[in-house]
């Protein structure tokens, strides 16, 4: 699938890419000094702004609906913004059209639909609209990928993939787990992709918004989509996590901007050397688990001999306590350790299971 590079887009002046604005266009007043603010600070990209709001529940503010597309003009024309709006579905993407936006964007709870994402696909045709897909609210890196290759089918160049975080049952201090692997796999799975993060609907709270910046820069994001408010206070929706303009200035002010490589010989020797160490520990690593294979055979042998079943939960319950306390004693988190373990313990069954099958 071919995606233009964030390059190649004209509206992009410098990484990241910034896209701000309220989460929900709420008045003419509250839009047109929002915009004003961001547009001052000169490190806006985008102004984004959602007029149809998907709420989870229903009695609250579900957005001003297409009045709200007459105000983004005004931004667009006023202060030579490019605005983005979300859509949902056939009808609020002619109605986008029709009021010029130069952006749009597909939330989370849309992303999960097929059916909708065909709609919008097909009533975009080929428009002249960057279109900015959000991850799904599950973590299923498929049905991200399939919407973003729907609206590529659909003739749209200019598609880029946000990272907002993901649902959870369990309880955690921010309100979508990154689970930043995702967007990673995504990224490799579709080359030249731009990537970009919103740390608002990730952390859902204004105090997580730089950490959750820095560390998408540090992972080589494109972008940023952060919500801002003139009086985040009095927002409509998502108040707990929208800065006001002066604060967002700030947050992007203190971005530490890392490339991703550097023309510095000692640099470019130094990294040299570690990466050779790094590929002599995995060489060490492949030869440690191929030795381990073969003493797992040697057990499936011995088994077989004396007509022993190969899964033995016990033991293997004794194994996992204890490399979780190994692996403690050593910085390595008891998840990393399970997981290993988990794939190492496959690998051997199926190794045993081939001796046991043997004649
Ligand atoms: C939004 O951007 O305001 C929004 C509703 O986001 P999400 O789809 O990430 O929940
Ligand atoms: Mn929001």
């Amino acid at each position: 699938m071919k995606i233009c590079p964030i390059t190649e887009w004209k509206e992009y002046k410098q990484r990241p890419l910034v896209i701000a604005g309220p989460c929900s266009a709420e008045s003419e007043e509250q839009v047109m000094q929002t915009a004003a603010a961001l547009a001052a600070s000169g490190m806006v990209d985008i102004f984004r702004a959602g007029i149809w709001k998907p709420r989870s529940r229903p009695d609250t503010f579900e957005g001003v609906g297409i009045r709200g597309l007459k105000w983004l003009r005004q931004v667009r024309e006023a202060y030579a913004l490019p605005v983005a709006v979300e859509v949902a579905n056939e009808r609020h993407v002619y109605e986008a059209l029709k009021h010029g936006v130069d952006a749009i964007w597909i939330g989370a709870r849309t992303t999960v639909n097929p059916f909708a994402l065909q709609e919008i696909a097909s009533a975009l045709g080929g428009a002249d609209v960057a279109v900015f897909v959000k991850n799904p609210v599950s973590p299923d890196l498929d049905l991200w990928t399939g919407a973003i290759e729907r609206i590529s089918k659909a003739g749209i160049t200019r598609i880029a993939a946000i990272h907002r975080g993901f649902s959870s049952w369990e309880k955690s201090s921010y309100r979508n787990q990154p689970r930043w692997q995702i967007p990673l796999e995504l990224r490799r799975r579709i080359p030249g992709l731009p990537l970009i993060c919103d740390p608002s609907h990730m952390g859902g709270d204004r105090a997580f918004i730089f950490d959750l910046s820095q560390k998408a820069m540090d992972l080589n994001y494109d972008g940023l989509m952060i919500e801002a408010h003139n009086n985040p206070q009095e927002a409509l929706s998502d108040r707990q996590q929208q800065v006001t303009p002066a604060e967002l200035e700030e947050i992007l002010g203190n971005l530490v901007m890392r490339s991703t490589t550097s023309d510095d010989p000692r640099f470019l020797e130094t990294i040299e050397e570690l990466r050779s160490q790094i590929d002599s520990y995995d060489n060490m690593l492949l030869d440690i688990l191929e030795s381990r294979m073969l003493v797992a055979e040697t057990i499936g042998k011995y088994k077989k001999e004396h007509n022993i079943t190969i899964l033995q939960s016990s033991r293997w319950q004794e194994v996992i306590s204890r490399a979780v306390e190994e692996g403690r004693k050593r910085g390595l988190s008891e998840e990393f350790i399970e997981t290993i373990l988990e794939a190492i313990h496959q690998e051997s069954i199926i190794h045993q299971m081939k001796v046991m099958k043997e004649e």
